[in-house]
């Protein structure tokens, strides 16, 4: 088990800055998903704690110790990626047997390091198979089980499960979940899938275009994103932003938004000025048809299309110019040009900075136990 930190990397191509000034800290037995579109600088990051792409500038440590020279194979680490890079002529065994063989360990260890690990993936019966007659789950469990069986100080996962179908990667997700569970290895695991972010991840960062935008528990990057790349990147469906401004009056703080006031929450406070423009947030999941109290603002909507999940319902209203997103539980008993009230939960409303989008509202007085409470919707 390992800690890892970034300090002030970069890596540039040329005049491109793949990777600019990351600063990033991971704990041991961490499991970090960097989180992002594509081309924001995940898999660049990634090859540079794995030692096959040196930093331009700053510093990765391994333990403490700073690696920007040590070649791959002296860092003890294990990569996994999305093509499971099996060797094609060889049986399973044979592909988990390759490294420590290269390695020239002991036989007998080995053939028990591997019984287990083959054991531990559900792989004993696939033993003789080559990789052509494997599913994809089966395949992506024996470039894990070649990569557990190095025993490493950390594992490094490029998008493992993206080859596979919907229903395989959430079997993995949990397969991988238990076993960072179990070994406790310091993992880091790049994807620009959010729902892989948040519902495998201990820590989340979160890039765009090669910056390091927050890093922090699921919970916090989902409950107080730091800016409106992160709100909107994060949630699905996503956060609903709308044009508004701050408006104070006496110690009462209101966003002006869709022709109504919506009265901050008793734990929000925001230094903000009256009257400043800004993006006004609230996710679908924090809207409901109901005043939770009475005398709540809501603001009106016109039905305009309706997905029913199953379990639930994502309704897509008209609100003036603004189309907004609400999540109903169950089959909502709604009808298409309804015009129905919309009331935002006032602990989870947030407001962006107009021009560079930081967030303006400060949460710390929000409860601990109210967003422990809240269900994270993915
Ligand atoms: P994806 O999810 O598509 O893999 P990513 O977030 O992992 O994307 P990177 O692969 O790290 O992104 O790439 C970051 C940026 O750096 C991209 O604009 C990419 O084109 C550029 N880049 C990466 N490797 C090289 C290279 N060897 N030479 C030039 N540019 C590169």
């Amino acid at each position: 088990m390992s800690s890892v930190a970034f300090d002030h990397v970069w890596r540039r191509f040329g005049p491109h800055a793949a990777v600019a000034d990351l600063c990033l800290d991971i704990a041991d037995g961490d499991f970090l998903v960097l989180l992002g579109a594509s081309g924001c600088g995940k898999t660049t990051s990634l090859r540079m704690l794995a030692g096959l792409e040196e930093p331009s500038e700053g510093d990765i440590r391994i333990d403490g110790r700073v690696v920007n020279h040590v070649p791959p194979g002296e860092r003890d680490v294990a990569m996994v990626f999305q093509s499971y890079a099996l060797f094609p002529h060889m049986t399973v065994e044979g592909n988990l047997a390759f490294g420590p063989r290269m390695r020239r360990e002991n036989k007998t260890q080995t053939r028990e390091k591997l019984a287990e690990v083959a054991s531990m993936l559900g792989l004993t019966p696939l033993l003789s198979r080559r990789p052509a007659e494997l599913s994809g789950g089966q395949r992506q469990r024996v470039a894990l089980g070649r990569a557990l069986l190095r025993e490493p100080k950390l594992f490094l996962m490029d998008e493992p499960l993206s080859n596979l179908d919907a229903a395989l990667r959430g079997q993995m997700r949990s397969e991988i979940v238990a076993l960072h569970r179990r070994l406790r290895i310091t993992t880091v695991y790049v994807t620009h899938d959010q729902v892989e972010a948040m519902t495998m991840a201990t820590h989340i960062a979160v890039m765009f275009e090669g910056r390091l935008h927050q890093a922090g528990s699921p919970a916090a990057v989902f409950d107080d994103p730091s800016d409106l790349r992160v709100a909107r990147f994060i949630g699905a469906p996503r956060m609903n932003i709308v044009p508004g401004k701050i408006l104070r009056a006496g110690n009462d703080v209101f966003l002006g938004c869709l022709g109504t006031h919506l009265a901050l929450g008793a734990g929000l406070t925001t230094a903000t000025a009256n009257e400043t423009p800004v993006q006004v947030g609230f996710r679908p999941s924090d809207l409901s048809f109901k005043p939770p109290i009475a005398g709540t603002a809501g603001f009106a909507g016109v039905v305009e299309f309706l997905e029913p999940m199953g379990s639930e319902t994502f309704v897509t209203l008209r609100c003036g110019s603004e189309a907004i997103v609400a999540r109903a539980p169950g089959r909502a008993p709604l009808t298409i040009g309804e015009t129905v009230t919309l009331y935002p939960d006032c602990d989870f409303l947030y407001a962006f900075d107009s021009t560079g989008g930081q967030s303006l509202i400060n949460r710390s007085r929000l409860g601990q136990t109210a967003l422990a409470a809240r269900r994270i919707p993915v």
